[in-house]
């Protein structure tokens, strides 16, 4: 057994995926816990050359993050690495087969499994999905005092789980809806067949795009307010985008900055009222208005020194010193692997027959963020999941009775 290291620390949703995979693969690892080690947090960063967790290594070798691990996996590489045997190419066949955990999968997951039809839920990459990474849910009903989005997440798994439906960790790579059973090919060519396969792969969080945004990640540069607003104690940092989640992630980020910068491309924040008037509020947090991210600057060597900033109106560009730039822009459906397969819009949604979860292939069904560009929230996803399970039911009963 491989000696497997991971540095990790409290409110680390992609170290819980991490772990979830690992715990996935049977193997044990040690957890270094920076948050309570602050020699080992230099340590990590002197190894990785990394300011972000989780970091892991095996057998001494620097493997990256949480994102790297499942890309390993994805590769068909993690299982060597482990010293694990390569699986054969079929491995089960279910009645309903979901893809995806978040809120509208799980959902999805308890209908079906109080349907008797013993759901097979495949994790994906982001086990849990989008509200692991958030902190306080306060709009989903029923909790009146607001709710950890990784707690609640982990309360539908329970209740998933109680009705009889099964999880697996993995991500799909590829579908097969040509033919019966529907088959999902999972990362390293595991086949598994269904007789109707619900899609509830969400999305991820958008990135700007820029060569030194890419370069930087990890260095300085974040996606991930909860999991890396840590590194930043005492210092002034910039976070991108004008919605919920930036404001969320800025209020967060004041925690630990001195001073938080909200940059944004209008004048206006797309946020909720109530989301903007709490940033609003904070003294910490300043705003630079119609306002771009040309270029993140540093090494990674080095760290982000600072970012050049266009005013889009004016055309006037400027240069702020920061150690830490939080990309914060909204959501990309993650539907690629559908592509050419299932009906989609322009941006990636997939399309449902209106005022169902019906997509375009008889069997499959839709639900969640993979299919809804206009609300996106964890009740609506929630709702369309358990849509996406009665139609998933009732198909099932028409065609295969
Ligand atoms: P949104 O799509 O709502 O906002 C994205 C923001 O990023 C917008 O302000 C947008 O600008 C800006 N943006 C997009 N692309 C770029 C780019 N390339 N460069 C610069 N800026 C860019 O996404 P969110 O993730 O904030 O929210 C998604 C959904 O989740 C919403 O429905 C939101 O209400 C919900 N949510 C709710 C929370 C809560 O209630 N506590 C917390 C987090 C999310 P522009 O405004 O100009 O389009």
């Amino acid at each position: 057994m491989p000696r497997i290291e991971m540095y990790m620390g409290y409110g680390c949703p992609y170290c819980a995926s991490a772990k979830h995979l690992l715990a996935s693969k049977g193997v044990s690892w040690e957890e270094i816990n920076i948050h309570d080690l602050p020699d080992r947090r230099d340590e990590m960063i002197r190894r990785s050359g990394r300011m972000t967790i989780p970091q892991i290594f095996i057998d001494g070798v620097h493997v990256g993050g949480s994102d790297d691990l499942q890309a390993l996996d994805t590769a068909g590489r993690l299982d060597p690495m482990l010293g694990l045997g390569k699986k054969g190419p079929h491995r089960e066949h279910h009645k309903v087969v979901i893809l995806g955990s978040g809120a509208a999968g799980l959902t999805a997951a308890i209908y079906a499994a109080r349907a008797d039809l013993a759901p097979l839920v495949i994790e994906g990459g982001q086990p849990g999905g989008q509200l692991t990474i958030t902190t306080d849910v306060e709009n989903y009903p029923g909790f009146p005092d607001g709710v950890q989005g990784p707690e609640m997440m982990d309360l539908f798994r329970k209740q998933a789980a109680r009705f009889g439906t099964t999880f697996l960790a993995g991500e799909i790579t590829r579908v097969d809806f040509s033919r019966r059973p529907l088959t999902v090919i999972l990362g390293e060519g595991e086949l598994i067949t269904a007789d109707a396969v619900i899609v509830a792969s969400g999305a991820s969080a958008k990135l700007l795009g820029i060569e030194s945004e890419k370069r930087l990640m990890g260095h300085g540069v974040s996606a991930c307010a909860t999991c890396d607003g840590f590194f930043f104690r005492g210092q002034e940092v910039f976070i991108v985008g004008g919605g919920d989640t930036a404001m969320e992630e800025a209020l967060f980020l004041t925690k630990f900055a001195t001073k938080v910068t909200v940059v944004h491309r209008r004048d206006t924040l797309r946020a909720s009222r109530i989301m903007q008037e709490r940033a609003f509020a904070s003294e910490k947090i300043v705003f630079l208005w119609d306002s771009a991210v040309e270029e993140i600057l540093g090494t990674p060597d080095g760290g982000v020194t600072g970012v050049r900033i266009r005013n889009v109106k004016t055309g006037e560009v400027t240069e702020h010193a920061t150690q830490g730039v939080f990309i914060a822009i909204g959501h990309q459906p993650n539907t690629t692997i559908f592509k050419g397969v299932l009906d989609m819009d322009e941006v990636g949604y997939l399309r449902v027959r209106p005022g169902t979860t019906h997509t375009n292939v008889e069997g499959v069904f839709a639900c969640g963020d993979a299919m809804d560009a206009r609300y996106r929230q964890a009740v609506t996803a929630a709702g369309s999941g358990c849509m996406s399970a009665i139609d998933a039911e009732r198909w099932l009963a028409e065609h295969h009775a």
